[in-house]
């Protein structure tokens, strides 16, 4: 079973991917997780992408295809989870061809919904609470890049809910419920 978690940052998308990852054995794929280790390592491609990331812009659709279709590659018994991929719809058209042509399907979008001030909330804590264990916060987990993100997420990513609910695989969830809660929902609706 391949899944897609869809929501604005913050919405909580990593921490579910882990439950799943946890109980059914599913590979979570993270562009954002992947961008941030080519950062560390200093790759090229790294270098390149730092600046957009700090500042809460999305990087081409390019080199994010380039990623997942690598990862696809090594194949998954249990599936994949992706989270934070697609962001916008060419990443949503590949990935559906990446899918196909690997004879796969995309099997469900769950869709977290969370309301902006809470999202900025979140991930201004996630940063104080990172300070305050003595590591290093995000570079972009402050407030100005979390309201760049949110934009980028209402223009570009937001499109992919009405995409996906025209093919007929969207499943809405509340993701202000608590964590245990999201949870739940997301065993209900993957069965
Ligand atoms: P969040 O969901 O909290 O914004 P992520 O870790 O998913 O955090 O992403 C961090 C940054 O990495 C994004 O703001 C963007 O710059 C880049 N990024 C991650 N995934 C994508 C993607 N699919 N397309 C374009 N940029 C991406």
């Amino acid at each position: 079973m391949n899944i897609i978690l869809l929501g604005p940052p913050g919405a909580g998308k990593g921490t579910q991917a882990g439950f799943l990852v946890e109980e059914r054995g599913m590979v979570q794929l993270s562009t954002g997780d992947m961008l941030r280790e080519a950062r560390s390592s200093g790759t090229e491609m790294g270098q390149k992408v730092a600046a957009i990331m700090d500042a809460g812009n999305l990087v081409t659709d390019e080199i994010v295809i380039g990623l997942i279709a690598e990862k696809l590659e090594q194949g998954a018994a249990g599936g994949f989870i992706f989270d934070g991929f697609p962001r916008t719809l060419a990443q949503a058209d590949a990935l559906g061809e990446l899918l196909a042509q690997k004879g796969e399907t995309l099997d469900a979008v769950i869709e977290m919904e969370v309301d902006d001030e809470t999202l900025v909330a979140r991930i201004v804590n996630r940063a104080a609470e990172a300070v305050a264990a003595g590591k290093e916060a995000r570079a972009d987990d402050n407030e100005e890049s979390v309201r760049i993100r949110l934009v980028e997420y209402y223009k570009k990513t937001a499109p992919l809910i009405g995409y996906y609910h025209a093919k007929g695989n969207l499943t809405k969830i509340d993701g202000l419920a608590e964590i245990d809660q999201v949870r739940g929902s997301i065993a209900n609706i993957l069965g």
